[in-house]
């Protein structure tokens, strides 16, 4: 039985969509009750980098707390020097922006994990015309800052320090402009110590419109953990309600969202009521991976009602909303999207938190079945649940 403590400590130095430069996604992780220190720290995604942190820390010189060799609060430099790798989801240049413009500047060399295609895709980024030959397949080039390390595609954990882990799995994040299917990644962070797991979603569409569904695949690994080994899950929602699905660019909206949870909801009860059958289908209303079932033999038909509460204990965490570039909205995007998957996730009666993430957030100690505080530092963040 895995330990229920705290296990991940997470700042977001950007959590937007574009095209606002300045709030991209990007985040910093080190695993609870370890200090911010050499090797310790991992940067999850890279679109927004020091520059961000240091208008962040500004505001909130010790978000970091102070630096016990020091007694001064950390540095924004000092905190990317600890980071010993990137874990990078995609090469969407909101992805990849900070990596790329700090490579040559932030001292000691560090490892990029991701998948094989996304080390392709970045290795046309450095190939000494669009960016300086900084990155490398081998540590001993002399110019490699950034070394390429290509992640595991058997579903095995690779240790990225000695206290986290990840597991990665592909989802798909759309077409290219000439008609292929774009893919990103999601990865489970498992704390080596208390066995305890984060589920972290680059961008994704939809599967009910999906012509290479893949996101299934990561509610069925995720339902049998849920809620006692992963309670914490990081999801996009880029867009409003209003937007149509021609126009979401391989995105979610809310509706589809927590048509994507209602299908993670249906895996749990599968785990829960033992039953094996793919062909277990909700019997009633919705979009989404209702359609998609109701073309499969009904064997176990499920309701939805029968579906409440199956994510009891579960945070989802919103990010990467588009920028409101019209200034359309009178509050951030980011909270309108958010009361917008809150209410259909309460229709639904999942039981899922949903709290939105904002820049120069500091997540202490999440991935913890006590859900409040989950944010001590942000109270207005807590899940209205
Ligand atoms: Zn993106
Ligand atoms: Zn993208």
């Amino acid at each position: 039985m895995a330990d229920q403590g705290p296990s991940f400590d997470m700042v977001v130095i950007g959590c937007g969509g574009g095209p606002f430069e300045t709030n991209l996604s990007a985040y910093l992780v080190k695993a609870s009750g370890s200090n911010w220190e050499k090797d310790s720290v991992i940067g999850l995604e890279a679109g927004s980098g020091i520059g961000a942190l240091e208008t962040i820390m500004k505001s909130d010189p010790e978000l970091f707390g102070v630096n016990g060799e020091t007694g001064k609060p950390y540095t924004a430099a000092q905190i990317f020097s600890y980071m010993k790798c990137y874990l990078i989801t995609h090469s969407h240049l909101d992805h990849v922006n900070g990596l790329v413009l700090s490579a040559g500047s932030m001292g000691g060399q560090k490892l990029i994990h991701a998948r094989k295609q996304t080390i392709k895709d970045l290795e046309v980024i450095f190939a000494d015309r669009l960016w300086p030959k900084l990155a490398s397949h081998k540590k001993e080039d002399a110019n490699a800052m950034l070394v390429y390390s290509p992640l595991p595609t058997d579903r095995g954990y690779l240790n990225l320090n000695r206290d986290i882990s990840v597991c990665s799995m592909p989802v798909t994040h759309g077409l290219t402009k000439t008609g292929s299917v774009y893919e990103s990644a999601t990865y489970f962070l498992r704390n080596n110590a208390t066995e305890q797991e984060v589920l972290f979603f680059g961008d994704v569409e939809p599967d009910s419109i999906s012509s290479k569904p893949q996101t299934i695949n990561v509610w069925k690994a995720a339902a049998p953990k849920i809620p006692h080994t992963l309670a914490s899950i990081f999801i996009e929602c880029s867009w409003t309600s209003d937007r149509p699905d021609n126009l979401l660019f391989g995105h979610l909206n809310p509706m589809h969202l927590v048509d994507e949870l209602v299908a993670l909801a249906l895996e749990i009860y599968k785990v829960k009521n033992d039953l094996q059958s793919a062909s277990v289908v909700i019997a009633e209303g919705g979009t989404g991976p209702d359609t998609r079932a109701r073309k499969k033999k009904k064997f176990n038909p499920v309701s939805l009602e029968s579906l409440r509460g199956m994510l009891d204990g579960v945070t989802v965490y919103i990010m990467h909303c588009k920028s409101d570039v019209g200034g359309k909205y009178d509050g951030p995007i980011s909270q309108v999207i958010g009361a917008e998957v809150r209410a259909l996730v309460e229709k639904k009666g999942l039981g899922a938190g949903i709290v939105v993430l904002e820049q120069g957030t500091r997540i202490r100690e999440f991935c913890s079945l006590t859900l409040i505080p989950h944010i001590a530092d942000v109270p207005f963040l807590v899940p209205e649940i």
